[in-house]
């Protein structure tokens, strides 16, 4: 193997992994891993699954792309069946969380254009994370993934997250069209936003005209036990962006709309190539299908619930470990100093983790976890948090 010539945008661990099954990844070496990642919140169903197998390969076999330029019968019922789950009217199908936000964004300044409003303004939070395209990075709440592409986007009021009073001082601001923010930041560092914040923010939207867009490209698609993370605090978004766990890691984004918001486009207005073919909607049909049938969004909140229970028993009183918090199977150990190099010995340990926002151990794991999976993550994890903390502090 050599990396030589891939651009060196990542950093990766010196290891590949060649298969996987269920919540269990083997490498090029044959060693065995755990997956507490799951792809960065993609592949839910784990790997491997068979009925999600069967079903790529046989759309590949019968017709993986034609455009958006004929209508695409795969992609009418996944518009159809995902509506329904959110309770929204349409949807946008892109490649991407970035071109989600993306598509979300442009919904969000034409919508303001038809109301008169010539410099739109979207309300962003800090420690956001929306993508890397020059939109979503501006929309962005992180100066360390902005710092050297400006001039960045303009057209983003920044407010503190989880802040309603912020929001207030804003209302009375004539140039804002919409909300975008996560229900619970996951790159930022599993921050997560209170019910009744929420509920707030959708009384400020309906009282305004603004657009309430939600961002569950990561906490989508039954990662927190429902469908969508807004939904256990009863609100509805006008926008919501979706990508990640939407494909089971065939690469697909949604952005759906409601009411006013799923009207504002025309023909013309936006579009992409690959967006919503056939084998990418069928292999989207299908994860929602089998997360149905095999009642994973019952078992992602009783796992994620087993996993920070356990941990919390495991690291009782262990000095250096400030907060464990999250929401179903998007769980966050927040220590009390930077602990990236716990993702390597992570790996030597036989599992797969990672961490992100410097201090904040994420596990992301997928949402198929049996019982003795979540005892064996608390096993294997426990221990290497004490061992990183029991030694003395850098300097
Ligand atoms: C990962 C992520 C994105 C970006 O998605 P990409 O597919 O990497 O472009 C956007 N928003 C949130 C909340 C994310 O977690």
């Amino acid at each position: 193997m050599s990396a030589s010539h891939v651009m060196k945008t990542y950093a990766p661990q010196p290891i590949a992994f060649a298969r996987g099954e269920g919540a269990w990844l083997w490498d090029t070496e044959g060693r065995r891993y755990l997956d507490a990642l799951a792809g960065i919140a993609v592949s839910g169903l784990g790997h491997g699954h068979p009925v999600l197998v069967k079903a790529i390969a046989g759309q590949a076999a019968r017709l993986i792309h034609t455009s958006n330029l004929f209508r695409v019968a795969e992609q009418e019922r996944l518009a159809e069946r995902v509506c329904a789950l959110a309770a929204m009217d349409n949807a946008f199908f892109c490649n991407s969380g970035a071109e989600a936000n993306e598509c979300a964004i442009k919904i969000a300044r034409l919508h303001g254009h038809h109301r008169g409003i010539e410099n739109p303004a979207i309300i962003v939070m800090e420690k956001a994370w929306h993508g890397r395209t020059l939109a979503t990075l501006s929309a962005t709440g992180s100066r360390k993934a902005q710092a050297g592409f400006e001039p960045l986007m303009g057209g983003f009021l920044r407010v503190p997250y989880n802040d309603l009073a912020a929001i207030e001082r804003l209302e009375s601001h004539g140039s804002v069209v919409a909300v975008l923010l996560e229900v619970l930041q996951g790159e930022g560092g599993i921050h997560v936003a209170d019910a009744q914040y929420l509920r707030s923010l959708r009384e400020i939207c309906d009282r305004r005209g603004w657009l309430l867009m939600i961002d569950e490209v990561q906490s989508g698609i039954a990662r927190t036990g429902k469908w969508f993370a807004h939904q256990w605090s009863g609100i509805v978004p006008d926008v919501m962006a979706l990508a990640k766990g939407l494909g089971s890691g065939v690469p697909i984004g949604a952005c759906l709309a409601r009411g006013v918001a799923a009207q504002v486009f025309k023909p013309g207005n936006h579009g992409t190539t690959f967006g919503g073919g056939p084998l990418v909607s069928v292999a989207a049909l299908t994860t929602l299908e089998v997360i149905e049938k095999d009642g994973i969004l019952a078992n992602a909140k009783r796992q994620g619930d087993l996993i920070r229970a356990g941990l919390a028993e495991a690291l009782a009183g262990v000095a250096g470990v400030k907060e464990i918090r999250g929401m179903g199977l998007m769980i966050g150990v927040e220590l009390d100093r930077p602990c990236g190099e716990i993702v390597a010995r992570a790996l030597e340990a036989g599992l797969v983790i990672n961490v992100t926002a410097d201090k904040v151990i994420r596990l992301l794991p997928p949402l198929i976890y049996s019982d003795a999976e979540s005892k064996e993550l608390v096993a294997r994890l426990a221990p290497l948090v004490k061992a990183l903390l029991a030694q003395p502090v850098a300097a």
